[in-house]
């Protein structure tokens, strides 16, 4: 049933405690929201998840594959497991088609023709058929975003992980880009995403995650309450600053 499970985990930089007891639990198709102070874990958590960064102690389950045994394939949680960045890493010499069928074409090994199918549908589903052709350079911030969130759905993963998706982009460009993300939600994804866009938060997520110092201090369904009156001293705080 689960898609994600972090049991009691610690990541530690050299002597810097990171992760302090994690424990969090992502179902199948549901859709977290992480927030919380900058330098709080929250990079973190999501590059453990993917293998980016690997966990000092606890258990780690990511799609059923314990991340802490040394013979779990890590390239096989990234192929599964998406990540789209705060800047984009688009490809600059490769046009839009190419920056999304890259991945299924090398990683995957599938059939080109097939994947480029797949890809034309991907880019309308984010609103840029027309754009095909174009180069990363020739598109707005918004643009780029989308081109990555369709490269990331092109590997067909079983989740994707957004790490502050939006704050690289003009105020105009954020509502494009959060609007492909609900549509991916609805979809059924299984969703973890850092963001300071709080609409998104209460209104797309399934359940709201607060970070501060390495640990989950709220780990609530009822997102709607955490936003109207939030119990824990330190969210209440973070929430009165950014709101
Ligand atoms: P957030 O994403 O919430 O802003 P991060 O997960 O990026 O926080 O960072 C949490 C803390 O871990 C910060 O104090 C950061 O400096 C530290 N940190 C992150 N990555 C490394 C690393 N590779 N080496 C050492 N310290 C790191
Ligand atoms: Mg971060």
């Amino acid at each position: 049933m689960s898609m994600i499970e972090f049991h009691d985990v610690n990541k530690y930089f050299g002597k810097f405690h990171a992760l302090k007891n994690i424990n969090l639990t992502v179902d199948r198709g549901e859709v977290v929201t992480i927030i919380g102070p900058s330098g709080s874990g929250k990079s973190t958590l999501l590059r453990c998840i993917n293998g980016l960064e690997r966990i000092t102690s606890g258990q780690l389950i990511v799609n059923d594959f314990d991340l802490a045994d040394k013979k779990t394939d890590m390239n096989r949680i990234r192929k599964n497991v998406g990540m789209v960045f705060q800047h984009f890493n688009l490809y600059a010499n490769k046009n839009v088609l190419q920056n999304v069928t890259l991945g299924p074409d090398l990683v995957l090994k599938r059939n080109k023709q097939e994947v480029e199918q797949e890809a034309h549908d991907l880019l309308k589903m984010v609103g840029l058929e027309n754009k095909a052709d174009s180069f990363p350079g020739e598109l707005s911030g918004g643009q780029q975003q989308r081109v990555a969130i369709a490269r990331s759905l092109a590997m067909k993963p079983k989740a994707i992980l957004f790490d502050e998706p939006t704050s690289a982009l003009d105020p105009e460009m954020i509502g494009d880009v959060l609007d492909v993300m609900q549509k991916i939600a609805e979809q059924g994804m299984t969703m973890v995403v850092v963001t300071h866009e709080m609409g998104f938060a209460r209104h797309v997520g399934n359940r709201i995650v607060f970070m501060d110092d390495g640990q989950i201090l709220v780990d609530s369904a009822n997102v709607d309450q955490f936003f109207d009156d939030p119990q824990e001293p330190r969210a209440k705080e973070f929430l009165s600053k950014i709101i």
